[in-house]
């Protein structure tokens, strides 16, 4: 496992406080690492500063930026292998995932930015009179970007591609859950020629290392992917330090809308299930909520239970796995908590329920559990569990149901099943949500449209055009040239 911290294009030891990371699948040891703290971001981030001074990065022709990221995209895909391995065996990732999945497209948003770079434009109008005014879109500088632990290769490359694209320096910080492959990640770029200091990536805790990066001056403007807590947190620390701009990919609480006539009912258990048992439910963009009409509600659950039946719980790297480890026992914990509360509170287990022993004594695993009989004032029906957990509602009209799917904090995305295409389009109108999946589950392999949420679940935009913009600030300018 690559260890430290990577500025300046090397490897970085430090003094700070001690951080032993172990495994999810099984718990073993994987590293130690100190945390960055006030002066690891205080290097990191006056190095960058340094980088964009000596290299012509933000000056020069943009084919030049695009160049270096496509031959940084080859280069990770020439690394695939090694690549996968580090993020499945560091994170909850099944391996055949960050095989096909994860590092595949880290490659290819690389690449679609890296492809952007010079059709990047701005505006030119005449102003009468002999003035031309015009509008520039430029880069910030050094832009932060921090990520949490659930997929920390892809969601970090979904904020350094475009802000490295626009012609910033970048300064990332992963998850203390998961520090290691992003080191990885960062010691390639350098290596297919990325200019030394472009992109960083100090490790450590959120309140200190996260803190001070939002804090730095050098800073100017903040991505941040993670829990609305915490997106709060960086809003009022951005707005007291500097009022730099922030943009926050937030929680979710997904509604499933499935209306009374989806098609093949055995195709939709199953993406429903893939919904919320992907990734032990840790997943933004999870299904975690059910609204079903009542006529099919039966006949669902019981294939989706199945579905539950069917998992095999297991290490990230065995072919065998179906179910994947929550990160951290303190994740576990924090799921059977609600869990345990909702119940108490009047909810209904129909299966699961509880923790999984793990088959390896340590690791952490959580069954695939069906709730139903959730009020909307019960903790399971307002927090977000991040685990592998549904919670289900029946419907008998429609218009009831779409009206279901709004949730009072959240709206970062939806999924409907129908084959009615009126109702389809109604939803895609009605539903408050960022994303909406109709007949197809979770969120596509597509880096060309902007991904992000309404109200709770934060604004401003990761991939496609608008993810590529939100690293730029525009400049308006006049000029006479009549004078
Ligand atoms: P988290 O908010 O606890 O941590 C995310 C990152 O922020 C970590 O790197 C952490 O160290 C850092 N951090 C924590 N406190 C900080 C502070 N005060 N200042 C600066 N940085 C700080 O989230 P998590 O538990 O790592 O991840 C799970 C959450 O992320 C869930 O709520 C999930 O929905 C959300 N998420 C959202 C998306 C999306 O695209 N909307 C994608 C993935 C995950």
């Amino acid at each position: 496992m690559p260890s430290g911290h990577f500025i300046g294009g090397r490897f970085v030891q430090m003094s700070g406080e001690k951080i032993q990371v172990s495994c999810p699948s099984d718990g073993r040891h994987l590293g130690t690492l100190d945390d960055a703290g006030e002066n690891g971001v205080d290097e990191a981030a006056k190095d960058a500063r340094n980088a964009l001074a000596r290299s012509s990065w933000a000056t020069a022709n943009p084919r030049e930026r695009g160049r270096a990221l496509c031959a940084f995209a080859d280069a990770i895909e020439a690394q695939a292998e090694r690549l996968a391995m580090i993020e499945a065996v560091g994170s909850s990732r099944l391996l055949r995932l960050t095989r096909t999945r994860d590092i595949t497209r880290t490659a290819g948003v690389i690449r679609y930015y890296g492809e952007f770079c010079d059709k990047l434009d701005g505006s030119l109008t005449p102003a009468g009179n002999g003035v031309m005014s015009a509008v520039r879109n430029e880069p910030y500088g050094v832009v932060a970007g921090i990520v949490p632990w659930n997929f920390p290769i892809i969601t970090a490359a979904w904020k350094f591609a475009p802000a490295l694209a626009a012609g910033n320096a970048v300064v990332m910080k992963t998850s203390e859950l998961t520090p290691h492959s992003l080191l990885a990640v960062a010691e390639i770029a350098c290596q297919a020629g990325l200019p030394p200091g472009l992109l960083n990536v100090v490790n450590g805790y959120g309140a200190t290392t996260g803190a001070a990066l939002v804090r730095h001056p050098e800073i100017g403007m903040v991505s941040f992917t993670g829990s609305t807590k915490t997106g709060a947190d960086i809003m009022s620390l951005a707005a007291y330090h500097g009022i730099k701009p922030v943009s926050l990919e937030l929680g979710g609480k997904g509604p499933q809308l499935v209306c009374a006539d989806p098609g093949d009912l055995d195709d939709i258990a199953g993406k429903v299930a893939a919904g919320f048992i992907d990734n032990a439910g840790q997943v933004c963009t999870a299904g975690s909520r059910l609204i079903v009409h009542e006529s099919i509600a039966d006949a669902l659950l019981e294939r989706i239970e199945q579905k539950c039946r069917d998992v095999h719980p297991g290490r990230t790297w065995d072919d065998a796995t179906t179910l994947a480890p929550v990160i951290s026992a303190g994740q576990l914990a924090r799921i059977s908590t609600l869990v345990n509360q909702t119940v108490a509170e009047g909810a209904t287990v129909r299966i699961g329920g509880a923790p999984i022993p793990s088959p390896y004594g340590s690791g952490h695993f959580h069954a695939p559990t069906i709730l139903e009989n959730v009020g909307r004032d019960m903790t399971g029906f307002r927090e977000e569990f991040f685990g592998p957990i549904l919670i289900v509602d029946r419907f008998r009209d429609f218009e009831e149901g779409l009206a279901k799917t709004r949730h009072p904090v959240y709206g970062l995305s939806a999924n409907v099943y129908t084959r009615s295409l009126p109702e389809a389009m109604r939803a895609v109108e009605t539903i408050e949500a960022g994303m909406i999946w109709v007949n197809q589950p979770g969120r596509a392999p597509e880096f060309t449209f902007p991904a992000g949420g309404f109200r709770s679940s934060g604004f401003g935009k990761d991939m496609g055009r608008e993810g590529l913009l939100g690293f730029t600030r525009q400049k308006a300018a006049w000029i006479n040239y009549a004078a």
